[in-house]
């Protein structure tokens, strides 16, 4: 059965951080492809003030040096509020067959249950709650979505249903920290992709 991946987030810029939890993902799930999903207007905080076509450039830019990950503009071009399940249920109708894992990171998770049909997500694909190194692991078998809990991740074989956790790496680097780092004038050394670095030099983004 093919394994693919679903990484949302702002993207406001992406970031090294974004980029290694990726790859680790991609090795850790064993999937053919991890597609990263730039949400178009976040459900749950503020929009981003970038313009869309360049958290979408810089996106693109950084995946193109990984052939595991794949920038996947559907949010985008959908247009609205940026419901995961409306992503999720595009992306099943797309791969009918798949083995489908959406990641949301532990704090996502702490408020799962507000999100708009939290219950019909294991309906359509697994759920893996990451969490990074030195954070305390999120109790997602205590969640009210335990009983669909499954410990270890390479015996995840079903299309949809199952939910775990995995630990990854600590990167420190946060999109908000970036974006304050560059309005100060400070520089951004190894946080971003140089390609990245490069882009918001050009387009002066942040100042
Ligand atoms: P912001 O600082 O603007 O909130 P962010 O850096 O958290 O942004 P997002 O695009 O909002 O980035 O996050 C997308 C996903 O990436 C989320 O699931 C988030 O938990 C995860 N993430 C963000 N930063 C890191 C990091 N340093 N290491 C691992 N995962 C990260």
């Amino acid at each position: 059965m093919q394994r693919i991946g679903v990484f949302g987030g702002t993207y406001d810029p992406v970031h090294n951080g974004h980029l290694h939890t990726a790859m680790a993902l991609v090795e850790r799930l064993d999937l053919a492809r991890l597609h990263m999903v730039p949400c178009f207007q976040p459900v749950h905080r503020d929009s981003p003030s970038t313009p869309t076509e360049h958290r979408w450039a810089m996106l693109q830019q950084a995946c193109s040096a990984h052939p595991a990950l794949h920038a996947d503009n559907r949010e985008l071009r959908r247009g609205g509020p940026s419901y995961s399940i409306d992503t999720m249920q595009s992306l099943r109708d797309e791969y009918p067959d798949a083995a489908l894992f959406m990641v949301m990171g532990a704090d996502a998770f702490r408020h799962f249950g507000s999100w708009h049909r939290a219950d019909d997500f294991l309906q359509l694909v697994n759920i893996v709650v990451v969490h990074r190194g030195g954070e305390p692991a999120p109790d997602v078998a205590a969640s009210a979505w335990g009983s669909a809990y499954q410990p270890l991740l390479g015996e995840i074989v079903c299309s949809r249903g199952a939910l775990t956790s995995v630990q990854c790496p600590l990167w420190t680097t946060s999109s908000t920290a970036i974006r304050q780092t560059l309005a100060e004038g400070g520089d951004i050394g190894s946080d971003v992709p140089a390609a990245v670095a490069q882009y918001i030099e050009l387009h002066q983004l942040y100042r």
